[in-house]
């Protein structure tokens, strides 16, 4: 009776975005602390000159220009993808709207 479920709750802490508080989407992380957001979370927050830091810790490196401090993730992502598969979907499914929305199409 071996136990290989993965506790999601455990390991939603790690792949929530503390801003909007859902999964990460384009995930960053700070180089400094290793927190993540998602990046439009992160960017939109960093456009308030009040932001500098951290929104968990409150540490950055680069107090001028606060982005510089962020990586984008792709193993985060990935991770995140991976454990949770619906959200690929449901990501590239809004995508999908977002663009007919728009009357953009991928063929050119
Ligand atoms: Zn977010
Ligand atoms: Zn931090």
């Amino acid at each position: 009776m071996s136990k290989q479920t993965i506790n999601i709750n455990l390991l939603n802490e790690h792949f929530v975005c503390k801003l909007c508080n859902g999964y990460l989407i384009d995930a960053c992380t700070i180089s400094e602390c290793l927190h993540s957001f998602c990046r439009t979370c992160i960017v939109n927050y960093f456009k308030d000159d009040e932001n500098k830091t951290c929104p968990i810790c409150n540490c950055i490196s680069h107090p001028a220009k606060p982005l510089l401090s962020l990586k984008k993730d792709r193993n985060l992502q990935y991770l995140v993808y991976k454990i949770i598969p619906n959200l690929f979907k449901n990501e590239m499914f809004k995508r999908r709207q977002f663009y007919s929305q728009n009357n953009l199409t991928t063929t050119t």
